[in-house]
């Protein structure tokens, strides 16, 4: 379907570059740090033109994460809250630090939507969570182990939603805790049965918010608010840079991440392009995301690349990525 795009500045994607320390493994091998940031948004290959690449914000190997999620991200997070869906991204090469950054994030944003609600006098919230990860086109239920494959099904009100994916109502702070250990023993698990299964899966935590004002007697569900966050952690783009590299055409069943690279048609496309057709039915992952990426809603993305001279290939090919999508 045609999906026009607004082109307000409130919703360009923000894009953040991070660049983790070199690992002992970098270090062994007398691997150095090839990458200086500048000026907090600008990030420079030292054996290269001077020229660096400028975004939303850059940061250096001494950041923190909460440095990385107050900077932009909180804010988006946060307009949940008020009824805006959103989606926050991890994307980059294995190990560049991916699941490190998102994790997290996703504790930041979900303390201080915690802390955000329970301010808040005049209005009842619910919070319910769910987690999926998406393998070869698969979905999965995160919140239940050995989980069959989940269908995805076209509601005419709601869009696209994963049928009998687990929906759990949070209770208190402790209890979503609990649930993101869960999902990590899940996926954890697989992991181990199947060959590098987090380098090849997207992970979706999702963290819905609906709220009414407290004692609402109105003749219709209009004080109602609702809106989802998701925080996505992406699977290993190193996969989707060769198929490109390659000239590889995507087709059913390769070892190409359909996802993957149908979620950097769908970014340039929003951050280009601005109206005309978005591919969203082209991939699981952009279908289960349409409502939270695009149109009326808000997207960051955060590139994690290694320091390293060894990966400066990969690390390129992340902030052309990452260019694409400003
Ligand atoms: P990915 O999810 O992209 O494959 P990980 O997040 O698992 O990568 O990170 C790989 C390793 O590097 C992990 O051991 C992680 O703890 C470490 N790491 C990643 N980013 C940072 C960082 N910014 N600071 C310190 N250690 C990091
Ligand atoms: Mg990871």
């Amino acid at each position: 379907s045609e999906t026009p795009t607004s082109n307000s500045e409130e919703e360009k994607i923000f894009v953040s570059i991070r660049v983790r320390p070199l690992n002992p493994r970098e270090r062994a091998r007398h691997d150095v740090s090839d990458w200086e940031c500048i000026a907090g948004n600008t990030i420079r290959y030292k054996n290269g033109p001077t020229d660096g690449y400028t975004f939303d914000r850059v940061y250096g190997e001494k950041s923190s994460t909460q440095q990385v999620y107050q900077q932009g991200i909180k804010e988006i997070v946060l307009s949940v809250v008020s009824g805006m869906n959103s989606s926050i991204f991890a994307y980059g090469q294995t190990s560049s630090g991916k699941t490190y950054t998102m994790k997290g994030i996703t504790e930041y944003a979900i303390n201080d939507i915690y802390d955000y609600i329970e301010k808040q006098k005049g209005r009842d919230y619910i919070m319910k969570f769910s987690a999926m990860e998406i393998y070869n086109e698969a979905v999965k239920d995160l919140l239940v182990g050995n989980s069959a494959p989940l269908r995805l099904l076209d509601d005419p009100e709601k869009g696209t939603i994963v049928d009998k994916l687990t929906e759990e109502t949070l209770k208190e702070r402790n209890h979503l805790q609990e649930l993101l250990a869960t999902c990590a023993a899940h996926r954890t698990t697989e992991e181990t049965a199947m060959n590098e299964t987090s380098s090849r899966s997207h992970q979706i935590l999702r963290l819905t918010v609906q709220s009414t004002p407290t004692n609402f007697a109105g003749p219709s569900r209009s004080g109602t608010l609702i809106a989802s966050v998701n925080f996505v952690d992406l699977a290993g783009s190193e996969r989707a840079c060769q198929a490109l590299s390659a000239g590889t055409r995507l087709r059913e069943g390769s070892h190409i991440n359909r996802s993957l690279l149908t979620l950097g048609t769908v970014i340039r496309k929003l951050s280009k392009e601005r109206n005309g057709h978005i591919p969203y039915r082209d991939s699981k992952l952009t279908r289960i995301l349409q409502n939270s990426l695009g149109g009326n809603s808000r997207t960051a993305i955060v590139c994690t690349i290694s320091p390293a001279r060894s990966q400066v290939e990969q690390s390129k090919n992340t902030l052309l990525f990452a260019g694409a999508a400003k």
